[in-house]
């Protein structure tokens, strides 16, 4: 390796390190599930996007292994060459059914979704408008898309109107935002962010990723939550968290996936996603069709642990979600809060800087359907001493 960067990388992982910033990979040795194995030790797990526990389903495990079976382990090419499987169209149309739309196009990832989507969506002669907590998928789609992008302040439509208001000379304004938030777990004013993007003749986008499969009726997301159904120019999502299995999506008329096919960047030039990781995601879509009472029981263990929380007086901020923030402030407190917790058996990460401002350190929690009246004990027991 050329000695000059060699030395430039030390040098950059040895700051990280003496300022505590090093982050080091826990390597888990079972599935994922509410309790997990560490170092041969057993953890109660707080931090999956498992929400649903669809990710060890068996109907998604079988579904995974038959595909994979008949169609092989790899898809060969990307969609446009020849590795556009029966698996991939089957995916969609599920998707687009599943999210009451016209149509959808399957992405390896989310976060190539967002990155592909926004900079094919928007060029330098455009402006992107973002909430300043956006997914850092969201944040670098706009940079690639060589877009004015501007940031208002999280939530605040007064913000965005004052930026959409002054955005007169671009060609097109596209407004961008989480539904749900990944940090704060909080959840984003879609009908007033709507009538503002109607209002001055933006484009909207919605990220769906904490949401699908979570909010709404029957889990179709913030959308169904709020009855805006059909009203966001550009839904996009995740297959991998809620789901259970891997992949990123847009759904939205036929005319917005026709041209993300013929022109998204990220969906062009990769290898199309596996035959069995689209099987599953199929497999786990039509589970969350089919049994609502999972996600009835992610809601009731949301309502009994922020009943728990809240009764010991901690600030959860402001979320409404399956995603916890406890805040505690202090960096060291809550890193040290962090590894109390997992000699105790808990696994909860510490949020710090630069992932969150100064000062607004915590410990994000997740939940799941699958956790029990006894993890959740287990939990606020423990976190009692973080007070
Ligand atoms: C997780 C996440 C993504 C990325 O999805 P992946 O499928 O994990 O790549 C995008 N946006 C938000 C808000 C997310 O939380």
């Amino acid at each position: 390796m050329n000695d000059l960067l060699a030395k430039e990388l030390r040098r950059e992982l040895d700051d990280l390190k003496l300022a505590g910033r090093y982050r080091n990979f826990r390597v888990i040795q079972s599935a994922s599930l509410p309790e997990g194995i560490i170092q041969g030790k057993r953890y109660k797990i707080f931090c999956s996007n498992n929400y649903l526990g669809l990710a060890n389903h068996p109907r998604l495990r079988q579904a995974a292994c038959e595909s994979t079976e008949r169609l092989g382990s790899g898809s060969g090419a990307s969609r446009l060459v020849c590795g556009n499987m029966s698996a991939h169209v089957e995916l969609e149309e599920e998707l687009a059914r599943f999210k009451q739309a016209e149509a959808a196009i399957v992405f390896p990832t989310g976060y190539m979704a967002n990155v592909g989507t926004i900079s094919t969506l928007a060029g330098p002669e455009d402006t992107a408008i973002i909430d300043r907590l956006c997914h850092a998928s969201i944040i670098d789609g706009c940079r690639l898309s060589g877009a004015k992008l501007q940031v208002y302040k999280h939530l605040d439509l007064d913000s965005l109107e004052h930026v959409l208001s002054r955005s007169g000379k671009y060609r097109r304004r596209l407004v961008i935002t989480d539904s749900i938030f990944s940090m704060d777990g909080d959840i984003a004013p879609l009908p007033q962010i709507i009538e503002l993007c109607q209002c001055y003749g933006a484009v909207s986008m919605v990220d769906e990723a904490h949401a699908t499969g979570v909010f709404g009726e029957h889990g179709w997301g913030t959308l169904e939550h709020f009855g805006v159904e059909g009203q966001v120019d550009v839904v996009m999502g995740t297959l991998s968290k809620a789901v259970g299995s891997l992949g990123g999506f847009v759904v939205g008329p036929q005319i917005l996936i026709d041209y993300l096919r013929q022109s998204c960047r990220s969906f062009i030039y990769t290898t199309a996603l596996p035959p069995g990781v689209c099987a599953a995601s199929t497999a786990g879509l039509r589970l969350i069709r089919d049994e609502p009472q999972r996600r009835q029981r992610l809601w009731e263990n949301v309502e009994y642990l922020r009943r728990g929380l809240l009764e010991l007086g901690f600030n959860l901020m402001g979320s409404q979600s399956q995603i916890i923030p406890v805040l505690l402030g202090d960096e060291t407190r809550t890193m040290q809060a962090s590894e109390a917790l997992f000699h105790q058996g808990i696994l909860i990460p510490g949020i710090r800087p630069p992932t969150v401002p100064k000062g607004q350190c915590r410990l994000r929690i997740t939940l799941m359907a699958d956790h029990s009246r006894e993890d959740l004990d287990c939990l606020l027991e423990a976190l009692q001493n973080c007070r």
